[in-house]
């Protein structure tokens, strides 16, 4: 059983790899953007609460994240797994190590993808010409860089003094980056 974090700034490729690496693991692939989007197609009412954040870049509130996250952490399939946009604050992080605490587990490694800023935002515009995504206008993919520096990328050391944190280069072909993320976590 493998538990493990995929974490990076927006446009650093995390879905791909998080898709990848959770095959490779045997595990299921989490992404609470993906269940966010789901639900706000939907129009559940998680959804309805998410939408606006979603659209202005921002993050949904705490409360709401965390509860989601939990109930599909509990789920029988979730025993290993590949978490790709949770924990995004340090409240999440807080949260996430009481989810696993009362499942009787942790987590086995933290994995960041590193991508210079311009070539993420140069990334996130081309995306934006095909994705149809509502959040993906300059602005708001400006935004989401300055809400991941001052949010998340605080997360890192937290991870790293706890020795799981592993740093891999997120530039290269998916099979690059595929290859370095095994070695980074000894797959
Ligand atoms: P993503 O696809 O991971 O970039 O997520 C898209 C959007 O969903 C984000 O810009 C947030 O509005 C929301 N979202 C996803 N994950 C989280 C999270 N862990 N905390 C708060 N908001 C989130």
């Amino acid at each position: 059983m493998t538990k493990l974090l995929l974490m990076g700034p927006p446009g650093a490729g995390k879905g791909t790899q998080a898709v990848g690496l959770a095959e490779r693991i045997g595990g299921v692939h989490i992404s609470t953007g993906d269940i966010f989007r789901a639900n706000v197609a939907e129009g559940t009412p998680l959804g309805v609460k998410a939408k606006r954040y979603m659209d202005a870049g921002q993050y949904v509130p705490d409360e709401v994240t965390n509860a989601m996250v939990r109930d599909r952490l509990a789920h029988d399939d979730a025993q290993s797994f590949v978490l790709d946009g949770y924990p995004r604050t340090l409240d999440q992080v807080e949260t996430l190590d009481g989810i696993l605490a009362d499942l009787g587990t942790e987590l086995d490694a933290v994995v960041v993808l590193t991508v210079d800023h311009e070539e993420l935002i140069a990334r996130l515009l081309k995306r934006a010409e095909t994705s149809g995504r509502s959040d993906d206008t300059e602005e708001v993919i400006r935004g989401r860089q300055d809400v991941y520096v001052a949010e998340t990328a605080p997360l890192l050391p937290v991870y790293r003094e706890r020795g799981l944190l592993r740093e891999v280069d997120g530039v290269g072909s998916i099979g690059e980056v595929a290859a370095r993320i095994n070695d980074a976590i000894g797959l």
